[in-house]
């Protein structure tokens, strides 16, 4: 895909961290992380987003390499959990439009927000949204 930068970074046109490769994916560390050993997963195959017709088996590849870095971060960086982060659409914080998953290591007190703050809807509303997404 022209001018997509992850394609690049696959192809080896951009430089980047590389910490992991497969024949299906790559895994590299984030120029920007929320911690010390954040890593995107990327396909080499190109997909605007998880919406873009993507194979229920690169999806499975990519969480089965999502685990195997969040071990890794764990047994090597000593991080106590990792948080598995999928963005979809600009509203949602994606701003690389090549599917890709964010492992993040997780530290006590590293400082990184939570995704979201808790809502408390009553029964009604959760059923009206219940009703739509059926
Ligand atoms: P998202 O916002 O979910 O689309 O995530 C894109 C991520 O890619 C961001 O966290 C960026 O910091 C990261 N990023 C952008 N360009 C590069 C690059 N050249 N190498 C590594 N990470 C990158
Ligand atoms: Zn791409």
């Amino acid at each position: 895909m022209e001018n997509c930068i992850f394609c690049k970074i696959v192809s080896g046109e951009i430089p980047s961290s590389k910490v992991y490769e497969d024949e299906v994916c790559i895994a590299t560390l984030d120029i920007n992380p929320a911690a010390p050993g954040h890593t995107l997963i990327i396909p080499k195959e190109h997909h605007q987003d998880l919406t873009d017709d993507v194979d229920e088996k690169l999806l499975g590849h990519l969480f089965k390499t999502a685990a195997i870095i969040g071990a890794r971060q764990k047994e090597r960086l000593n991080a106590e959990g990792f948080n598995v982060i999928q963005n979809n659409g600009e509203v949602a914080g994606q701003s690389v439009h090549h599917l890709h998953i964010h492992v993040i290591p997780r530290f006590a007190n590293d400082g990184v927000l939570p995704l979201w703050k808790p809502t408390e809807p009553s029964m009604e509303e959760l059923g009206a949204v219940k009703d739509l997404l059926k």
